[in-house]
């Protein structure tokens, strides 16, 4: 396949975009200063190369454990249950929140054939069960699998002695996490209400 034509079906592959913008974007690439195209390709390569999952709590990084875990002044014991880790970003983006993150990596989705064993929730049990957590906020998606999950993990969380809290109602139903305004998520985490 000529060169072009197959950078523009790897660009349309990208969320967002189609055959179209993906078109737009490698011609305009081939008028961008070369350094820049240089640095973008070097970035993509650091991408596989470096950016590994925290072995504690799941997020991206480039050292294990994470700058979140190994933060001294973040509190160990309150633990935000999150899908992805792009939800960290919004989460920290409120600038409300002070504990550390466990990422699922998804959600129970039975339509998609994800169940809890597909997810991150034995190492979260584990975690649990390995350190003293006074709370666990489960701050999956309001959507229909965000709710399951966060009902299946409510019944898991039963045999800890540990206060599990939902983030309050006020985020729109169906959405995500990660396009709530900042403001809207600050209150959904000061708001939030214990569930068990
Ligand atoms: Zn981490």
């Amino acid at each position: 396949m000529e060169t072009l034509t197959r950078l523009v079906r790897l660009f349309s592959k990208l969320p967002g975009l189609g055959p179209k913008s993906a078109n737009r974007i490698v011609y305009h690439l081939l008028k961008c200063d070369k350094t820049y195209i240089e640095a973008l390709s070097k970035g993509l390569e650091d991408l596989i190369v470096n950016i590994k999952e925290c072995s504690v709590c799941g997020n991206y990084t480039d050292c294990d454990p994470c700058s979140l875990c190994s933060d001294p002044s973040r509190q160990k014991d309150i633990i935000c249950v999150v899908e992805e880790p792009k939800d960290i970003q919004a989460i920290e983006g409120t600038g409300e929140y002070t504990g550390v993150y466990h990422v699922l990596m998804g959600v129970i989705s039975p339509i998609n054939g994800i169940g809890p064993s597909d997810l991150r929730i034995p190492q979260l049990l584990n975690r649990i069960g390995k350190s003293k957590i006074q709370e666990i906020i489960l701050a999956t998606n309001p959507t229909v699998e965000g709710d399951t999950t966060a009902l299946y993990l409510l019944d898991k969380l039963k045999s800890f002695h540990v206060r599990v809290s939902r983030l309050a109602l006020g985020l729109p139903m169906g959405g995500d996490l990660e396009y709530a305004d900042r403001l809207t998520l600050a209150r959904a985490f000061s708001g939030r209400q214990e569930i068990n």
